[in-house]
């Protein structure tokens, strides 16, 4: 049995602010999550945008959460070695409607953002790969692009330097409430807190029934990517959005943190994702409405299409408090931009924790962290394992040490796999190096979670 103040479910951006907020309290906090590493849910795949608030009505919680969230992001990834990329953000505009839009954004935050409208001849320009058919653009200054799963596994690993308690491939099997304290019975043990904080994501519906907490009437909506290659055209200086939609904000051509180009999403809800042939269309229509804004786009520069699926639960955030009648408070609905706002949540969740705990920061945390990639340059030669990424073996051991146990981690922490040729060069190298590492067989070697084996045994 271990005993915590505090519990946290689900390690994705929400989960994770908190957790780390959390363990600079000295209060006993765990982070748990049923996935081998952070970031299972929407916080891997999205669009990374740390966005200006430009969408959002000026006076909203959520306008203010994005635009505490930048500061937060803008200090974090100094301190903690993630990449943090400042952008502007340019709306396109294609007809009368779309312009009446992007007119009444400029009006709504003339005083705030000072976004200013671009006509077609700067647009020109400034970013000659776009079609000639745009009538205008809004362009704000003052946003921000990130690797999220970077972020959230480098605030992560900070809290758990200060304290946190965080335990991966953990089930929750079930719950009982003894006098003010739960009981949950998990793969890892029983675990016990007096104060639950779901922050699951997708999977708090599932959570809430277990901890016997109302339903929430949850919508899935996907959204469908293509990565390009870095040799790709154009390469942008700016994130552009678009012509928004009626429930859309126009979906995204912007390069990444690392350069690749990257297009997308749409918006789909996710219950008609069983039909393959909707499957196909959907990817062929993303492709020619960003084509319709950059001719110029080739698909065989395309190394990759992935999907990402966010929650949406009525508007805005729904933070909601049951700490007097559960003990616990339950994060839902954190949609697009949720990824931005999470350490303004964060903030929330702390001020409700507040009437309980003694939630002020304690002395002497550790405030730096470094990356596996620049931890690991004491060495300055050595074997490459990536060719496409330029990894080198020893930030693949760097992870490891870290706590990457399978492929999917070793990629998303190194970037081993995740160039042109998508592993076929780097990967028997990466299962052979868990494998040694780990002291595996290799039927234990997995792609992400405990429950993904990558082979059934040895041939010989
Ligand atoms: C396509 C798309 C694009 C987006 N683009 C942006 C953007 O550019 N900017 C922006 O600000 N926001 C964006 N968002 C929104 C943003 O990604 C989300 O708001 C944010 O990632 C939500 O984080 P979360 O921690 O609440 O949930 P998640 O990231 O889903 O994390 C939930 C975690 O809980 C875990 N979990 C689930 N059930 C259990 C359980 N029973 N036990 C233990 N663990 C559990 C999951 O494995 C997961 O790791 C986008 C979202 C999508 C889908």
């Amino acid at each position: 049995m271990t005993d915590y103040d505090v519990v946290v479910i689900g390690a994705g951006i929400a989960g994770g602010a908190v957790a780390w907020r959390l363990a600079r309290t000295g209060l006993r906090v765990a982070l748990l999550e049923k996935g081998s590493d952070v970031a299972n849910g929407a916080t891997r795949a999205n669009s990374g945008i740390l966005h200006s608030g430009i969408h959002e009505e000026p006076d909203s919680d959520v306008y203010r959460m994005c635009r505490e969230g930048l500061k937060w992001y803008r200090n974090w990834a100094d301190r903690l070695d993630f990449p943090l990329v400042n952008k502007a953000t340019v709306i396109l505009a294609d007809s009368t409607e779309s312009l009446d839009k992007i007119s009444h954004l400029q009006q709504l935050h003339r005083s705030n953002l000072a976004p200013h409208l671009l006509a077609p001849a700067e647009l020109g320009i400034r970013w000659p790969f776009l079609t000639d058919k745009i009538a205008g653009a809004l362009e704000v200054v003052d946003s921000a692009q990130i690797s999220p799963y970077e972020a959230c596994r480098a605030i992560v690993e900070n809290a758990i330097a200060n304290g946190l308690e965080f335990i991966t491939d953990c089930d929750i099997n079930g719950v009982e409430k003894h006098g003010n304290t739960w009981q949950l019975q998990t793969s890892n043990g029983c675990i016990k807190s007096g104060i639950v904080v779901i922050a699951a994501g997708a999977g708090s519906n599932g959570l809430s029934k277990k901890f016997g907490l109302p339903l929430s009437e949850q919508k899935m909506l996907s959204g469908a990517y293509f990565m390009m290659n870095k040799a790709a055209k154009p390469i942008t200086d700016a994130i552009f959005f678009g012509p928004p939609g009626p429930e859309t904000k126009g979906v995204l051509m912007q390069n990444t943190v690392y350069g690749n180009l990257m297009l997308g999403p749409d918006s789909i809800d996710a219950r008609k994702l069983e039909d393959d042939q909707f499957n196909w269309q959907r990817i062929c229509n993303l492709w020619q409405e960003c084509q319709k804004l950059i001719p110029e786009l080739d698909r065989k520069d395309i190394i990759r299409t992935f999907t990402g699926e966010r929650v949406c639960v009525g508007k805005g955030f729904q933070l909601e408090n049951h700490l007097d009648s559960h003990g616990i408070v339950r994060l839902d609905g954190i949609k697009s931009p949720g990824l931005t706002a999470a350490p303004a949540i964060a903030d929330k969740v702390l001020q409700m924790l507040g009437k309980y705990l003694d939630v002020n920061e304690k002395a002497g945390l550790i405030e730096k962290r470094l990356s596996p990639a620049n931890a690991a340059t004491n060495q300055p030669t050595g074997q490459i394992v990536c060719r496409c990424e330029q990894v080198f073996a020893r930030q693949i051991h760097e992870a490891i040490r870290r706590g990457a146990s399978n492929i999917e981690s070793l990629r998303w922490q190194t970037r081993a796999g995740m160039g042109d040729c998508q592993g076929s060069f780097c990967r028997p190298t990466l299962i052979k190096t868990l494998q040694s590492e780990l002291k595996k067989e290799t039927g234990e070697i997995c792609l992400k979670n405990k429950n993904s084996p990558m082979f059934t045994g040895d041939l010989k």
